[in-house]
């Protein structure tokens, strides 16, 4: 059962963004797409913004790239279920362009209490414009697949499914990089263990105070 309050969160942002008019892509959506999945997610995946279908029916990666992150999280052993998917602009750029600056600066905080509802162990950065909020500067050929420890997470950024679906050779590569998810969320596991059994054993010095 998820924690009532991250559900409450959650609800609560939902609505928000399907009435937000802090941006232009308010005035050219169908639906906003605040994002899904499961409250108590340990895994976010966060994509770059709805596309034609997304904006249709108001949920994320349902089209042909959406297929394709299904099979992906499969690769891990996951289903669409069991993570929290989510996009850095909740609404539809006309025709698909790049979302603009202002726009992602407009739709971040959105994102940013999704992230502290959720409190994930691992987000899964998909495409540029969401590789950019942690990883700025780098290149995602470079850098894809390599987690970076932020707090007690880690970010992983991927490539965006729908650029291994046009690119035949950043398939093999995002797979891989799939594959490592359970490896990774068992790391951060390891880390949680090791700091709740520091935190039970009094440091030595504590002693001294009595
Ligand atoms: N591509 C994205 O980045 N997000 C979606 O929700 C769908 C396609
Ligand atoms: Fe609001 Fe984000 Fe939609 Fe812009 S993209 S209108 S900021 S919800």
């Amino acid at each position: 059962m998820p924690d009532d309050t991250k559900v409450i969160a959650l609800n609560q942002i939902g609505a928000e963004v399907r009435a937000c008019t802090l941006c232009e892509l308010s005035k050219s959506r169908t639906h906003a797409v605040p994002g899904e999945g499961d409250p108590d997610a340990r895994i976010m995946l966060i994509g770059e913004g709805p596309g034609y279908h997304e904006d249709q029916q108001g949920r994320p990666f349902i089209g042909a790239s959406g297929k394709f992150l299904e099979e992906l999280l499969g690769l891990a052993g996951l289903k669409r279920q069991d993570v929290f998917i989510g996009n850095v602009v909740k609404c539809r750029p006309p025709g698909n362009r790049d979302p603009l600056p202002d726009e992602i600066s407009a739709c971040s905080g959105y994102l940013d209490r999704q992230i502290e509802a959720i409190n994930p162990d691992v987000i899964v950065t998909l495409g540029r414009f969401s590789m950019a909020r942690w990883f700025s500067g780098e290149r995602i050929s470079r850098i894809h697949g390599q987690p970076r420890k932020v707090g007690h997470r880690l970010i992983v950024p991927m490539f965006h499914p729908a650029a291994a679906l046009h690119q035949g050779s950043i398939r093999p590569q995002i797979e891989d990089d799939f594959r490592k998810l359970p490896k990774f969320l068992a790391e951060v596991e390891a880390d949680r263990e090791k700091q709740a059994k520091n935190d039970d054993e009094p440091p030595a010095t504590q002693m001294t105070m009595f």
